[in-house]
């Protein structure tokens, strides 16, 4: 566009975008976590970037309400709309499961992940309660897509890699458990390298578990639907995901599992002047269509989502200038999968042939897929930075569980002091003598 021509606003709770399929490399500090992230600002500096969370909107008034971190909501009108609010974990009501389950959606929480991993085996190092360090020891994860296969994968090489560092946790002390309900994991790479991908976990020793579910996970007892009964400390939830639920309040025209109902275009059907993209759309697959499946959508991954993205912005300028729409139509290119260092598996179309990878060639054709795709040259960098790094330099083993309640110790510091008990008595008595 021309300079003046339009005012962008990029309304996000967050101010920076998260590339996803770091979250496990940043989980096992492969890659450090402000190096996944891309802060909004910087990137867009024509744009005016909005910290706050679109609650509703209103299409006869073309008005977008905004929930700001801090007061009052307010109203920002519009003439074009783009909606990508993304999906967010699916979760069941498993008993258990909200006040146990670590989900793998957010830098946060990849975050989160490494510091409790590793504070477990702190726990398991120092405690002298076996049950309190089998619990610690023990790892359970749930879902086997690429979240949950590529986290396990990873947090398994960094723990039992970290284990010699600790005199009393081996690295065959730790149990890993990998539970989905399909039959299979890693679909997204199709069923040979799916079951490649289950036996290189296996090797490792990673316990998987198909065609069962979790029953429930009070206090981190974790009970199968096969009649496995495990103690863990450790639940990450990594079952797949649905749209944004804010979605349901928007009045627009939704799919049958709650996506955004797009045309090939990217424009929301109905409208002429919003388009929505990525996970939180379902978008007609015209290549599986043109292939003979009426029903095609494209999954929801970044490969789409970054390519849609593209096509919009294309199609919002045609928009307003009354050019015709441009349709979205991207040929499956494959799919990489990280498994850990140097292990992966991979799936790459050229044309009619699928070539299918594992092990370390497949490693690096993950590491050199996402590298490229992590947006902006400075990520990019950052990125490739912390691998070179990570070659010469041992892995980072160290919790900082406490950065989570970073002002307790300063509390303990500065609260006053308790008042000395022979003091306060005298005090008590000079009361009641004055009394
Ligand atoms: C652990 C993990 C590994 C993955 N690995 C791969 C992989 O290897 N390959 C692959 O292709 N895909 C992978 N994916 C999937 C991929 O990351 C997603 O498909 C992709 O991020 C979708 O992009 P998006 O822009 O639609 O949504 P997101 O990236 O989720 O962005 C949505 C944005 O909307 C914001 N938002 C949410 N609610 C509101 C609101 N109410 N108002 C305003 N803004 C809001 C969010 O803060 C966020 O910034 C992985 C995902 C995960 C979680």
């Amino acid at each position: 566009m021309r300079y003046g021509e339009a005012t962008v606003t990029v309304v996000d709770p967050r101010s920076y975008m998260t590339y996803q399929p770091f979250l496990p490399e940043a989980a096992a500090g492969n890659i450090s976590p402000r190096h996944v992230v891309v802060p909004l600002r910087r990137v867009l500096p024509k744009a005016e970037v909005l910290t706050g969370r679109v609650t509703t909107i209103d299409q006869d008034r073309k008005v977008a309400a905004i929930a700001p971190l801090v007061g009052e909501a307010y109203e920002l009108p519009f003439d074009y709309l783009v909606i990508a609010m993304g999906a967010v974990s699916r979760t069941f009501p498993i008993p258990g499961l909200a006040e146990q389950g670590i989900g793998m959606k957010g830098i946060e929480e990849a975050i989160g992940l490494r510091n409790h991993v590793l504070e477990q085996l702190d726990k398991a190092d120092s405690t002298t309660d076996e049950e309190v360090r089998r619990k610690a020891l023990t790892f359970v994860f749930v879902g086997g897509g690429f979240a949950g296969a590529e986290t396990i994968g990873e947090v398994e090489d960094l723990a039992r890699d970290a284990a010699k560092y600790y005199n009393n946790v081996s690295r065959e002390d730790m149990r890993f458990i990998l539970v989905d309900a399909a039959d299979k994991i890693l679909p997204e790479v199709g069923p040979k390298l799916g079951a490649y991908g289950k036996k290189h976990l296996e090797s490792r020793g990673v316990e998987v578990y198909l065609s069962t579910s979790m029953d429930s996970c009070v206090d981190g007892h974790v009970v199968l639907k096969n009649g496995l009964e495990v103690d863990s400390s450790t639940i990450v939830w990594t079952a797949g995901v649905k749209p944004n639920p804010a979605l349901s309040r928007f009045g627009l025209p939704l799919g049958p599992r709650g996506h955004v109902d797009t045309a090939a275009t990217l424009q929301v059907q109905g409208t002429d002047y919003i388009w929505a993209a990525g996970d939180n759309a379902q978008v007609p697959d015209m290549i599986g269509r043109k292939n003979g499946n009426p029903n095609a959508w494209c999954p929801p991954n970044a490969q789409h989502a970054l390519r849609q993205a593209k096509v919009l912005g294309d199609n919002v300028i045609s928009g307003m200038r009354g050019f015709p729409q441009k349709e979205y139509s991207h040929a499956n290119k494959g799919a990489v999968a990280g498994l850990g260092l140097h292990k992966g598996v991979a799936m790459i179309v050229m044309g009619k042939m699928k070539i299918k990878l594992k092990g370390r060639l497949a490693w690096y054709m993950h590491r050199a897929y996402h590298g490229m795709a992590m947006p902006t040259f400075n990520r990019k960098i950052r990125v490739f930075a912390d691998w070179t790094l990570g070659m010469f330099l041992k892995r980072e083993v160290v919790s900082l569980g406490a950065m989570e309640t970073p002002r307790e110790e300063f509390y303990e510091a500065a609260k006053p002091a308790p008042a000395p008990a022979a003091k306060a008595e005298e005090s008590e008595s000079a009361k009641a003598k004055a009394s």
